[in-house]
């Protein structure tokens, strides 16, 4: 065996042994949110798709009809692939997001990493919440810029990192970066204080919207995102990444914030200018999925199967995490019963997300099940008869659970 195979093959050996081995199954479609797995009917509640646009028929008219433009935008944006309909959808998604300019990025991932790289240096501090996205992680470690932490949603942690920066150097720049609504708790960050303490400490402040644009907003602007459901203006929340590849139901991602911060990014950050712009058929589509975000229909559909779900869990003595939003895990701990239980739910009909370390904290492994503004009250009663089954079937032995 050559070095290289035994090295992977040691990896992968440790990673099955941990219970933690990834095994995506394949489907023949995105879900509607029924699923075709592996050739089984299974009912999903776990993607992304927050409001069921990506199946929408508007959005794949809209799309299909885009596609006649060219299959691929054939260049990156500063070349020759930035077309009109990327320009619209930039200025859709600033008048979406209540701000004065946008700039698309091909995903999150790179929108994350590309505007912290742009914004930060060496010299420079970035004060990020413990459950921060991979992305926002692996921006800060791009960066290079010193990295501080803080204990989740810990106002007098963000503090005491935000008044040890400024001790450590007046003159830094300093960056303090959190998820709105975190991806696999489904919780907000408190922003409006965020906000406050960044304004005190001379920081800026940058939202990672991936799952809160288009499903939180405001009256004027259902899909706004976080900055318009807490009603945070430009100067307080000053750079928003939001993706179109979940509520949006599509792919890709922008930043928003000032005319002044986008002509920044669009001159500095590399992932937006080193790459293939998004293929025109996906602006064209996020144009249409956008329309259709706009009257909060969706949204008000989506809170009351939240309730609905978080009533009928609790009647059924199923604890969840404190989440509003549609993100609603059940924690488990344990990644092997957390497996089971996925399995057992599996079996039952439905497919959930078993969620493992290192995508959360050791001890923390969790089902993340998702509502969509297409499931139906009856689809939930079923998920969480299945579960109350499941987990009843799979209770944790005495001592062996980690938290
Ligand atoms: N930020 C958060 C909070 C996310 O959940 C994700 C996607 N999992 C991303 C960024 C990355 O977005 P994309 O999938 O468009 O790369």
């Amino acid at each position: 065996m050559s070095s290289l195979q035994a090295f992977i093959a040691a990896r992968l050996a440790e990673r099955e042994a941990a219970n933690l081995m990834r095994r995506p199954p394949t489907l023949a479609a995105a879900p509607t949110p029924y699923a075709d797995v592996e050739g089984r009917r299974l009912l999903a509640f776990c993607s992304n798709d927050y409001l069921g646009l990506a199946a929408h028929p508007d959005v794949i008219a809209a799309q299909q009809a885009a596609a006649a433009l060219g299959a691929g935008a054939t260049a990156s944006h500063l070349v020759n692939g930035h077309l009109h309909l990327h320009a619209a959808l930039e200025q859709q998604l600033a008048e979406v997001t209540g701000r004065e300019a946008a700039l698309l990025f091909s995903t999150g991932y790179m929108a994350n990493m590309g505007a912290i790289e742009a914004l930060l240096g060496r010299a420079d501090i970035i004060v990020s919440d413990k459950l921060n996205h991979a992305s926002l992680i692996d921006g800060a470690r791009l960066c290079g810029a010193e990295k501080l932490r803080f204990a989740h949603n810990d106002l007098e942690a963000l503090e005491r990192q935000l008044r040890r920066a400024r001790t450590k150097s007046g003159s830094a720049k300093i960056l303090v970066v959190v998820d709105s609504v975190f991806s696999m708790d489904g919780d907000l960050a408190p922003l409006p204080q965020i906000a406050e303490l960044c304004a005190r400490y001379d920081a800026w402040l940058m939202a990672d919207d991936a799952h809160a644009v288009g499903v939180i907003g405001s009256p004027q602007r259902p899909a706004g995102g976080s900055a318009e459901f807490f009603g945070l203006s430009q100067q307080q929340l000053p750079i928003v990444m939001g993706t179109l590849g979940k509520a949006l139901g599509n792919f890709g991602a922008f930043v928003a914030g000032s005319a002044e911060l986008i002509e920044y990014l669009r001159q500095f950050a590399r992932t937006h200018i080193y790459t293939t712009a998004l293929p025109p058929a996906v602006a064209g589509g996020t144009l249409a999925a956008l329309r259709l975000a706009g009257s909060g229909e969706l949204q008000q559909r989506l809170c009351t199967l939240v309730d609905h779900f978080r009533s009928q869990a609790a009647a059924r003595g199923i604890d969840l995490l404190p989440s509003q939003t549609a993100i609603q895990p059940v924690l488990i701990g344990d990644e092997k019963r957390t497996l089971a239980i996925g399995a057992e739910l599996q079996r039952a009909g439905f497919m959930v997300g078993a969620i493992r370390p290192p995508t959360v904290p050791a001890g923390t492994a969790r089902l993340r099940i998702t509502l969509s503004a297409t499931h139906t009250e009856a689809q939930i009663d079923a998920l969480l008869d299945a579960l109350a089954t499941a987990l009843s079937k799979n209770k944790p032995v005495a001592g062996a659970e980690a938290s």
